[in-house]
């Protein structure tokens, strides 16, 4: 049979470019195709002797909505849990110390100037310097930045290495410098453009109630996102197994080659990080498989840990990010079961720890991590007792990086794809961001337009 559209991907950003093709075609018109046994990509809640455990993603970001509005337009939006107000703050680990950083400060950018002046984390040159960000002249050229140039030119040196780029590496695993400022954070670039000052355009920036937190999560973790996704997903065909080897095109229609069998559609879907799509779509196209070359990602191992409370102490907040130059291969950790509710029975602290970027990790067995994350977290809280359950995670994919002119690189590969396969598309956190909800937001355009092609 000839499908309208294949989508190849399970991940959170496939499952919902499949959700939003059959608001508009039949169900048994989409085919998806997934490699491993499972769905979801990353996103993978397990439960364990009573722990709620996070593989992957732990939280949605809620101030990039569509995720948190897709939830709600699944049903799930009841099963939305902030985090817990009791035990908040998220800490620093710089020179050792655990400093916590100051409440209101938004990414780079501090709203409350009087917590901000609090703060042990910066010096007072390194407050000044914040300060007199308003004077700092913009940007003239409107060409892309790296992230720690964009830092270090408005707000200085000090919250660029002790805040930015532990909160980078916290969330992109990575340093400011690997990133492009537009593409990672484009509401600062554009303050900068408008305003002519970070601090003068927060002003304009719509404040959360105060002490509440932007992250959300589900009671049951974020696989409900996933359930709740392919319960919608009733009536659409999945092969479940097959990884996608690559894509012939035939009287235009397009052959997509499994392991296993042979798939006809009039349009596909790529929702795969760029290497493997790179790795479909081959040589045989060469200026795309030559962009899908330049796309970067970082291996990510994660390690849930769980002890007596007791056990443990020092564990702040709701967890902490680790300074760059602290020399530890750990970027963060989580306290998952202070940070969320129903993570662990009570007396239980379940964490989360998050390495990246040293290809080397990956190498290790599980016995090598669970020593290593003893040895790293050793260093800076104090265990009285080994941890009674442990379980690793890995993502070779890890997380995509989006380099200085991401955006411009999307650009050409789309166009670049128009040209040698028109009716193919790609699209996921390798092009349109890591956050959950700029995979959502990529699905959904790009089923717009796909479907506006097909139906035109
Ligand atoms: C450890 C970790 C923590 C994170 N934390 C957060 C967080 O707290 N909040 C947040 O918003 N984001 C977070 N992210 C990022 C976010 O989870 C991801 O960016 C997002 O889930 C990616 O979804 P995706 O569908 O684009 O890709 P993926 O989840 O990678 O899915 C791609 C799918 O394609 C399949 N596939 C690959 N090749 C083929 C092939 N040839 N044929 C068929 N199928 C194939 C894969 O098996 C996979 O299922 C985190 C990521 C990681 C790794």
């Amino acid at each position: 049979m000839t499908y309208k559209v294949i989508v190849v991907g399970g991940g959170i950003t496939g499952l919902c470019v499949a959700y939003e093709l059959i608001k508009t075609l039949p169900p048994d018109q989409v085919l998806l195709i997934e490699k491993q046994r499972r769905l979801g990509g990353v996103i993978l809640t397990e439960e364990k002797e009573g722990l709620l455990l996070e593989g992957g993603p732990d939280c949605l970001y809620a101030e990039k909505p569509w995720a948190v509005e897709l939830a709600k337009e699944i049903g799930l939006g009841s099963d939305l849990i902030p985090p817990q107000e009791a035990s908040k703050g998220t800490y620093i680990l710089w020179k050792g110390k655990l400093h916590r950083l100051p409440e209101g400060f938004l990414l780079l950018v501090p709203r409350d100037l009087v917590a901000f002046l609090k703060t042990g984390l910066l010096s007072p040159w390194g407050k000044a310097r914040v300060l007199i960000e308003p004077f700092i002249p913009p940007k003239r050229s409107s060409g892309d930045e790296d992230l720690a140039s964009f830092v270090k030119r408005r707000l200085g040196k000090e919250v660029l290495e002790r805040i930015v780029d532990p909160l980078i590496g916290g969330v992109h695993g990575t340093r400011a410098s690997e990133l492009s400022a537009r593409a990672v954070l484009p509401r600062f670039v554009e303050m900068e453009e408008k305003w002519g000052s970070l601090l003068k355009g927060i002003r304009h920036f719509k404040a959360r109630p105060k002490g509440t937190l932007p992250f959300l999560s589900f009671k049951k973790g974020m696989g409900q996102l996933v359930d709740g996704l392919v319960e919608r997903l009733k009536g659409i065909p999945f092969v479940m197994g097959e990884g996608v080897r690559h894509i012939e095109a035939s009287k235009g229609l397009f052959k997509v080659y499994t392991e296993k069998g042979v798939y006809e559609a009039e349009r596909v879907v790529l929702a795969v990080p760029a290497r493997h799509a790179r790795e479909i779509l081959g040589p045989s196209r060469p200026e795309s498989f030559s962009l899908l070359g330049m796309f970067k990602s970082v291996p990510t191992v994660v390690i849930n840990m769980a002890w007596k409370e007791g056990d443990v102490l020092g564990a702040k907040g709701h967890g902490f990010v680790v300074s760059p130059g602290e020399g530890l291969k750990l970027k963060a950790v989580s306290f998952s079961s202070r940070k969320f509710e129903g993570r662990a029975p009570k007396g239980i602290l379940l964490m989360r720890l998050f390495f990246s970027q040293d290809e080397g990790i990956m190498e290790l067995e599980d016995r090598g991590i669970y020593e290593l994350a003893l040895k790293e977290l050793g260093g800076i809280l104090r265990m009285k007792e080994e941890p009674m359950f442990w379980k690793v995670y890995r993502w070779p994919e890890g997380l995509a990086q989006m380099r200085k002119g991401h955006l411009e690189l999307v650009e050409g590969l789309r166009k670049a794809l128009g040209r040698e396969a028109k009716g193919v598309f790609v699209v996921g956190s390798s092009y349109d961001g890591i956050g959950i909800g700029d995979c959502v937001r990529g699905a959904k355009a790009i089923a717009r337009q796909l479907l506006e092609g097909l139906l035109s």
